[in-house]
């Protein structure tokens, strides 16, 4: 009888022979505690000690080769402890010399008429190897003829006792690996069964090989992880627990009206696939992205406002104070005809004025709730929770999402982003969200022109700056963030401020940073949307959602240091009214991607087009850096290499979620039960 088959990731790495105590603690430092993360700690690269002739190595390239020692072995010193030594070696008929450095304990192992393989640099003109290592066929050659796995080692982990432990993991419990992917794939695709892939993507026969080792296990990351997603969709959509808000379509229309500008057709668009998933009986998980100026907003608003009339309370989370402000200013405006009540929670609510907020939102007074992270908080607790709205999503953790979420019974999500991404990326990497998209912006927009300019013509910008002011206009003053120190910026825009006084002593010129108290900042932004500041400088802090028509110009100080997204961003800050507006870069970057990103900039006002760009500039990979998107930290697939495939294993993956028989057959107990343990289910029984 058998004894029933352990599971790998139950076997502490410690039991894997040669893995002492105190290199226990050195692997756990590299993430390593199981048997199964050792197995999984791959190569990433291979050293080739594949044997080769002479005649077919060109001079200068690293060869493996076998010879004869036909000379005693000579040695130089020179300097402290240094030497080298030479021995005479027949290699294809040839005579050549073979050089060691610093291998004092060689020189006795080079006996006449030993056979030895040599691994080193070959060069052809003196007729020498360099050797990095050597194997005797008497003493058995591990290496030669082989790939040898290139690991990432370090403390007192070094790269043969890494080898040499993951082959012994690999002769140990190697059998255990198990086939974790569903046969019809395997087949599809023709992917190597999972045990050959793992032994061979340590220990390749031939690149080729190595390559067909990692295919498997690169669609196999892929897979696994969007089946997590697609399944938490599917089981969300399966358990239909969630609000089925009734929405009389006669108050929406009446809404719609009473604005005043009429809806773009791609806002209508979007407002109707949302309102659909609300009125389904599972709750909403829907990404809308469109580009700054699109409009999200009164989308927004329309969506509360169902839940609302639906009798419950909506919740609009933004990542800033001056947003949640600017948020409660113009819903409170949208919702005047409505009667609904909104209010708002952030950081700088005073005690008694939260103590009463929080009793109404409880008795359901409070219709919509605008707020900072402030609205996770523990106290914050709703009558029924309708629908959770969160603005530029990019700024919220997975986490804080899913708090929020947890306040209401199941309530609808409805995730808004102004950085857009092309729609096959966006169904990938947010694979778990349905996505609306918002393409063209309300017409009658002028577009805003761009230009770039150099540090040296300053001069320019004043004149910029003179002639919008003239004509009854505001400019922003964008200076960078330099993460190291939050002091020198701080200071930078400080001495923007003073010089810009100084050159226009006329003018009320302000100054916000993220070192001033809430109230500081409210009476500055508020002065500004007033048009009683007409030059504002300032950090970062107006990147997100800031909503001034009047200004016409934005000025961008050391543009290059700011990512392409971001100057977009900022870029949209104006040219939100009727008059033509300007952004300024003033910028010498030093790279060509710095320049590159000016010309984009130049180029497009179009944010699909930028991200476009940006994607092309960077890869997807960098594109959507973990903070961004919360994309995983994948092992061994590369998200800008393997985008390809990582759409194919979304479909793959969308498919089997989607079959009745993933759920209940035993053929998929196995990955139901990976999906439990990594709590997809959030505790829920599955079968
Ligand atoms: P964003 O998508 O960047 O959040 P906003 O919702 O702030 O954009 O909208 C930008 C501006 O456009 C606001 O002043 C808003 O009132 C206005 N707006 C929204 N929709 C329309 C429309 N259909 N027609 C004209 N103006 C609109
Ligand atoms: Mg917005």
């Amino acid at each position: 009888m058998n004894t029933p088959a352990a599971s790998l990731e139950s076997i502490p790495v410690r039991q894997i022979k040669g893995v002492s105590a105190p290199k226990e603690q050195e692997l756990h430092a590299f993430g390593i505690y199981t048997a199964q993360d050792l197995l999984n700690y791959f190569p990433f690269r291979y050293e080739d000690y594949r044997l080769r002739s002479l005649t077919e190595v060109k001079d200068g390239e690293k060869i493996t080769i076998q010879g004869v020692i036909r000379g005693l072995p000579m040695v130089a010193r020179f300097g402290k402890g240094k030497a080298r030594i030479t021995a005479k070696t027949e290699i294809d008929g040839q005579l050549v010399t073979a050089v060691w450095f610093n291998r004092m304990f060689i020189k006795d192992q080079l006996q006449l008429g030993r056979e030895i393989t040599l691994t080193g640099k070959w060069d052809a003109h003196r007729m020498q190897i360099t050797v990095v290592d050597s194997e005797f066929p008497d003493k058995g050659t591990a290496k030669t003829g082989t790939l040898q796995p290139v690991y990432s080692v370090g403390g007192g982990i070094t790269q043969s006792w890494m080898r040499k432990t993951i082959r012994q993991a690999l002769e140990q419990l190697g059998p255990l690996l198990q086939e974790n992917l569903p046969e019809q794939l395997v087949r599809k695709y023709r992917l190597m069964p999972r045990q050959d892939a793992v032994f061979h993507i340590h220990h390749p026969d031939d690149p080729k090989d190595g390559q067909g080792a990692r295919r498997r296990l690169v669609y196999e990351e892929l897979f696994l992880f969007q089946l997590k997603l697609q399944a938490y969709r599917m089981m969300n959509r399966r358990k239909a627990d969630g609000i089925v808000h009734r929405v009389d379509p006669e108050i929406i229309r009446q809404f719609a009206a009473s604005l005043p500008f009429e809806l773009t057709d791609a806002q209508k668009k979007v407002v109707n696939e949302i309102l659909a998933d609300m009125r389904q009986p599972f709750a909403m998980n829907r990404l809308l992205q469109g580009d700054v100026g699109a409009g999200k907003t009164v989308v927004a608003a329309i969506a509360l406002l169902a839940a609302v009339k639906a009798g419950h309370q909506g919740a609009l989370m933004v990542p800033t104070e001056i947003l949640a402000e600017q948020h409660m200013r113009s819903l409170t405006r949208l919702y005047e005809v409505t009667g609904l009540q909104t209010a708002l929670l952030t950081g700088s609510v005073s005690e008694r004025k939260r103590r009463d907020l929080l009793a109404g939102l409880q008795m359901g007074l409070i219709d919509v709730l605008i707020g900072t992270h402030a609205l996770i908080q523990d106290d914050v607790i709703f009558r029924s929770l309708g629908l959770v709205v969160t603005d530029e999503q990019h700024r919220f953790g997975v986490n804080q999402r899913s708090i929020l979420r947890r306040k209401g019974p199941s309530p609808d999500v409805l995730t808004m982003t102004a950085t857009p991404i092309p729609r096959t990326l966006a169904i990938t990497a947010f694979g778990d969200m349905e996505v609306s998209t918002i393409k063209e912006r309300p017409k009658g927009r002028i577009p805003i022109q761009t230009h770039w300019i150099k540090h040296s013509m300053m001069d320019r910008v004043f004149g910029f700056i003179r002639r919008e002011a003239d004509a009854g206009r505001q400019a922003y003053v964008i200076c960078p963030l330099i993460e190291e120190s939050e002091k020198l910026d701080v200071q930078n825009a400080i001495d923007q401020f003073v010089q810009l006084q100084q050159q226009f002593p006329d003018l009320k010129v302000g100054l916000l940073h993220g070192r001033m108290t809430t109230s500081e900042k409210d009476e500055i932004m508020k002065a500004f949307g007033d048009n009683e500041v007409q030059v504002l400088v300032a950090t970062t802090v107006v990147e997100v959602g800031v909503d001034v028509p009047n200004a016409t110009l934005m000025i961008i100080m050391d543009a290059e240091r700011f990512g392409l997204s971001q100057l977009h961003q900022l870029r949209g800050r104006v040219g939100r009214g009727s008059h033509a507006s300007f952004c300024i870069l003033v910028a010498d970057p030093k790279t060509e991607t710095g320049r590159e990103r000016m010309a984009v900039m130049q180029d497009t006002d179009d944010g699909f087009e930028v991200a476009r760009r940006d994607l092309e500039l960077r890869g997807p990979g960098d594109f959507f850096g973990t903070k961004q998107s919360g994309m995983p930290d994948f092992k061994l697939a590369d998200m800008a290499a393997d985008f390809a495939v990582l759409e194919v294993a979304r479909e793959d993956a969308a498919e089997l979620a989607a079959e009745g028989d993933f759920w209940t057959s035993d053929t998929y107990a196995g990955l139901r039960a990976m999906l439990a343990k990594d709590q997809i289910f959030q505790g829920e029984q599955l079968d």
